[in-house]
């Protein structure tokens, strides 16, 4: 059950796929030398396998609880916690100005793919509340700002996303959480589920964002406002006050990532005299939505990063496994064989090992891109790489989340029944990975953005130019010489295939019926990622075979060459069924009357 990082593959992604190199020179970004982002992933590495990874199992068994109104984490998790953000481990991305070390986001998402492989449940905690600190600094006031965001990116404060409640999910529309005036505040009353790190004793205190309306607010998603809401109020000089009226009041029973705090919580209604938290407004009355949006953004890039985590140590483990068990016999092999010497286990192992490359190498280039938005100088420059991350946000979440469901569902078979026995690990990694298609929007969700806003709204501006890069891709590709490369090569042009083809698809007909985007959409999202999968894993290849051409024998990028031919060979051949899928219109689904089914 051990993890450990994949070093020399994340390097040869952030430096050989994603311009590490480039981001590292953009200004504010200067500190990213070579030298201390290897000296960063070689300590993070460390805090992964000797810190959060033994806890994983623990955790899980364990699990968070309620305990006379406080939720209890499990054995180990506090001091985790404590190790984790003295050591500053929660502000590698945060600004400078509130004592966050400033460095790229790029940076940011490579160590953290390393928390969510050693222990996602612990690393939801630090997931919230950079994404809270994101949602202050872009919207809060100047005064929110210097109360609470020194403290969050220390970690000595956390942060949560309150957004649900039992009649609003994906339909944030239905938000009945009420705000009322008061002097300089707003009285929050109403209940949240499913809030994430919504309790713990971890941090001093918790800086819970909700979204509320305002009394005379307008219906509708046009009427949210976005609300900050201590968990103890805070004094003029910094320290913490009274404890405001914001609890825990149950705990859900889940599938997975047992050791996170899944909280409903209670803004008012806890038997004080004075029902209701008091609450700050973030951003503009009745603007809620955008503001929360500058954090499920970043939320939904790392709940991506969250299934290529699961995915690499599932990964580990069933290499691990596969290497140890004896069943049968091989061609080739006296006596009996460890189970990775059998064709159809090495077809899961590449099948694994493939995608979850492939799923990493997307969520960089995701972070690589946010980094350019913020940091190019040229405003021209900044607004398409704005957009590339904007069109990219989707596919991460929703493909690289869909990816770890199979990877991690191989991982199970790979193990046979003890895939299916929890001591082996691997059933964890396959439970928790469960939610990450769901929450931060679903996978549903997130394929309705890609088709909807990011390329319909868009009129195909930002997709046409990733598709142009595609495409000269393909020529660097043709010029490559062996037979592993007219492979390669040939896949991937039949992949560029089916996404021009399904991309005109959807311009010209994606609005043809009203649900024409909507039934395409899921099928487009998995045939984008499948299609960007692959680039990547070409472009490794061409690098890989650069270093080989150069006279290096490094296993490695043997590996990489081979690994990115079985992509080409076994995954690409996918984007032809999904153009098939994407372009073949609503009729069969909606046709049909509900009660036919
Ligand atoms: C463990 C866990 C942790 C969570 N953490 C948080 C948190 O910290 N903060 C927070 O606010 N929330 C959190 N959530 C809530 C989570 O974000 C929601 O569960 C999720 O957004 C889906 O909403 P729902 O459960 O109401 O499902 P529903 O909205 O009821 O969706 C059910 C199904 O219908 C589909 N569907 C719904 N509407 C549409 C549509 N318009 N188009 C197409 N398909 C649609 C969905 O894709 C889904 O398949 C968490 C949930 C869980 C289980």
């Amino acid at each position: 059950m051990s993890y450990e990082a994949p070093l020399k593959e994340m390097k040869f992604v952030l430096n050989e796929l994603v311009d590490m190199n480039e981001v590292a020179q953009l200004p504010g970004c200067e500190d990213a030398t070579p030298d201390l982002v290897d000296a960063i992933l070689t300590e993070a590495n460390k805090v992964a396998v000797d810190v959060l990874a033994p806890l994983r199992h623990s955790g899980d068994i364990e699990g968070s609880h309620l305990k006379d109104g406080k939720v209890v984490t499990p054995n180990g998790f506090a001091e985790a916690y404590k190790l984790f953000s003295e050591s500053g481990w929660m502000s590698i991305n945060q600004p400078a100005e509130f004592g966050g070390q400033g460095l790229p986001y790029l940076v940011d998402c490579a160590v953290s793919e390393m928390w969510h492989s050693a222990n996602m449940a612990f690393t939801l905690c630090p997931l919230l509340t950079n994404g809270a600190v994101e949602a202050i600094y872009a919207h809060g006031t100047d005064a929110l700002k210097q109360i609470y965001l020194e403290n969050m990116v220390s970690g000595k404060w956390t942060g949560t996303m309150n957004l649900t409640e039992p009649q609003a999910g994906t339909d944030l529309s239905a938000i009945r959480a009420k705000a009322t005036p008061e002097g300089d505040h707003y009285i929050i009353q109403g209940q949240k589920i499913f809030i994430t790190w919504g309790d713990h004793e971890m941090a001093e205190n918790i800086v819970h964002l909700v979204l509320a309306r305002l009394p005379d607010a307008p219906a509708g998603v046009k009427g949210i406002s976005l609300f900050l809401v201590p968990k103890y109020l805070v004094n003029e000089d910094g320290s913490l006050g009274e404890r405001n009226d914001a609890h825990a009041i149950s705990l859900e029973h889940k599938m997975g990532i047992h050791a996170s705090p899944t909280c409903v919580m209670s803004f008012g209604g806890n038997g004080k005299d004075k029902d209701g938290a008091i609450g700050y407004l973030v951003g503009e009355e009745n603007n809620g939505l955008a503001c929360m949006f500058t954090m499920m953004n970043l939320a939904r890039l790392a709940v991506g990063m969250e299934g290529v985590g699961l995915s690499e140590g599932a990964y580990q483990i069933a290499v691990e496994y596969a290497k140890e068990r004896k069943q049968g016999y091989a061609s080739g092999h006296e006596g009996k064989v460890a189970i990775i010497e059998h064709a159809d286990v090495r077809r899961m192992l590449m099948q694994m090992r493939a995608l979850t490359e492939a799923s990493r190498a997307i969520g960089y280039m995701a972070a690589s891109a946010h980094d350019k938005a913020h940091h190019e100088v040229e405003e021209e420059v900044r607004k398409a790489q704005q957009k590339r991350v904007d069109l990219l946000i989707p596919i991460v979440k929703g493909w690289c989340t869909e990816i770890a469901q199979e990877v991690t569902s191989l991982g199970v078979q790979v193990h046979g029944g003890m895939g299916f026995i929890e001591e082996t690990g691997i059933a964890q990694y396959m439970r928790d990975a469960r939610i990450t298609t769901i929450y931060e929007g679903t996978t549903g969700i997130q394929a309705g953005d890609l088709i909807g806003r990011k390329t319909l709204k868009d009129k195909g501006e930002g997709l046409l130019a990733l598709i142009g890069e595609l495409q000269q891709f393909e020529e660097t590709l043709k010029a490559q010489s062996g037979e592993d490369f007219e492979i390669i090569a040939t896949r991937f042009s039949a992949s560029l295939k089916a996404v021009t083809d399904s991309a005109r698809w959807v311009l010209e007909k994606g609005m043809e019926t009203p649900h024409s985007a909507g039934a395409a959409s899921v099928n487009f999202m998995m045939l984008m990622g499948t299609a960007l999968g692959g680039w990547m894993m070409a472009k490794g290849a061409v690098a890989a075979k650069r270093e080989l051409d150069a006279g290096s024998s490094d296993d490695f990028y043997k590996m990489k060459v081979s690994t990115a031919r079985f992509y080409a060979e076994n995954i690409m051949p996918r984007t032809q069924s999904y153009a098939v899928a994407v372009q073949t219109g609503a009729g069969t689904m909606m046709d049909i009357p509900a009660e036919n089914f």
